[in-house]
């Protein structure tokens, strides 16, 4: 409805008198154009809702078809969503108040309406009808959300929850009130620097986003994405604290499937190529900063491979590389980083290893291979390797130097008969 628009008001009053009175205060105002119908009793208030709409209902409480508060109740369920302004007699004001529990918005008392009184409270229950239904609409919205979304005063205890906040952290609403979201399901996984720069940022003013580990009512942790934003009142006071939380436990174990997947090899499980190369680099530069720190880069190629896939077919031939795979994983350290560069070649980064571990290391690792019986469907198979070694220097301007020495290493060593380690000496 705008200014412009007639408010359609249904008065509801036996007194001829009290009728003409309403009447002429609303002919007489300056604020607004009122069309109205006058009803002299509930039932006939029925009819002319029945015929047409009305925007606010006047209601006298003493009708030949009804009295007092019943009035209010039966005018209620007649019109159940106009607002109700009920014109109470002089001296009724107690009466009045209980008026309104039962449902009316607003009371005048008859005879008082003052120079633009009635026309203004007509207005303001119009207005407030609007805003209560406005506000029903947004409450829905809130509710129906899929994202937790709870309210706390400026001391961060929670005032309001929806559903999703329930479903989210296994509090329901009515538990979580008087409670704060962090004593509900603090996870303990953030260190107090997390929450003070949390605290710093909204304390400020500022919008807070971030990632964090809660724990749910059952004691299961999940990742959360949480917004936090500080609402604040006229005088620029931080009152209240609304917070969106959306649990992204699914979409972190993605992420952490897409970082397996991007970062091994699907064949042997083990670091493929491009996170090796990473990992030799950085390496690279720890030596490179520590004076007492040394790595040894081992490359390991297997021997006659191809008369594996000759002899054998190719499943077997996959079929020895993951079992290689798999002695080369057992034989390293938690530390080193075993990696298939490609194709039967790999490496291993011997991290903080010197010349003496590595050879140690490598030696068993080559005698492990060729003791080692793989069984297949096609029978037993057994292979040797060949591994060349090289220190991680100092002044090595990148990582591919350090490869091209193990490589160098390695070919010495397929040159000298196989099945045997070289140690790079230029
Ligand atoms: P050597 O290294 O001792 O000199 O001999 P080799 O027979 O191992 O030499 P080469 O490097 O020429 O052969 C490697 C073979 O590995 C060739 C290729 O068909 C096979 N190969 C590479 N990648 C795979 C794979 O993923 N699966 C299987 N089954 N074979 C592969
Ligand atoms: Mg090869
Ligand atoms: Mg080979």
């Amino acid at each position: 409805m705008t200014c412009n628009e007639a408010i359609r008001v249904l008065l509801v009053e036996d007194e001829a008198g009290d009728a003409n009175l309403v009447k002429i205060k609303l002919r007489q105002t300056q604020s607004g154009y009122f069309e109205l119908a006058w009803a002299q009793s509930l039932n006939e208030a029925q009819k002319y809702l029945t015929a047409s709409s009305f925007d606010v209902m006047l209601l006298d409480l003493s009708l030949p078809d009804s009295e007092g508060l019943a009035t209010v109740h039966k005018a209620r369920t007649m019109a159940v969503d106009i607002p109700i302004v009920v014109l109470s007699g002089r001296g009724d004001t107690d009466f009045a108040l209980t008026a309104l529990e039962a449902g009316a918005v607003d009371y005048m008392v008859k005879g008082d309406f003052g120079y633009d009184g009635l026309a203004r409270t007509i207005r303001y229950a119009l207005l407030r009808t609007e805003m209560e239904a406005r506000n029903n609409l947004l409450i829905a919205a809130l509710e129906a959300a899929a994202n937790g979304i709870v309210i706390t005063d400026k001391d961060a205890t929670i005032i309001w929850a929806n559903p999703a906040f329930g479903r989210l952290t296994g509090y329901s609403p009515e538990e979580a009130l008087g409670n704060k979201p962090n004593q509900l399901t603090k996870s303990g996984l953030q260190n107090e620097i997390f929450y003070r720069d949390m605290w710093a940022d909204l304390l400020d003013g500022k919008h807070w986003r971030g990632e964090l580990i809660n724990k749910r009512k059952n004691g299961n942790l999940y990742h959360e994405e949480l917004s936090i934003a500080p609402v604040k009142n006229g005088a620029g006071e931080i009152t209240h604290f609304i917070g969106i939380k959306e649990d992204i436990t699914e979409r972190k174990a993605m992420e952490a499937q897409l970082q397996k997947l991007a970062s091994t090899d699907s064949l042997t499980g083990l670091f493929n190529r491009r996170v090796f190369l990473e990992q030799l680099e950085q390496e690279r530069a720890k030596v490179a900063r520590l004076s007492h720190y040394s790595a040894v880069l081992l490359m390991l190629d297997l021997d006659f491979f191809k008369r594996v896939n000759d002899d054998f077919g190719h499943a077997t031939g996959d079929a020895v590389l993951k079992a290689f795979a798999e002695i080369a994983r057992n034989a390293s350290r938690a530390i080193d980083i075993p990696a298939r560069l490609g194709g039967e070649e790999f490496a291993i980064l011997l991290s903080g290893a010197d010349k003496n571990d590595a050879l140690s290391m490598a030696e068993r690792l080559r005698e492990q291979v060729a003791a080692t019986i793989i069984d297949h469907r096609v029978g037993p198979v057994q292979i040797t390797v060949s591994i060349g070694a090289a220190s991680v220097l100092a002044d090595d301007i990148s990582g591919e130097a350090v490869l091209h020495r193990a490589d160098a290493a390695l070919y010495e060593a397929k040159d000298r008969g196989r099945n045997q380690i070289c140690w790079f000496d230029p």
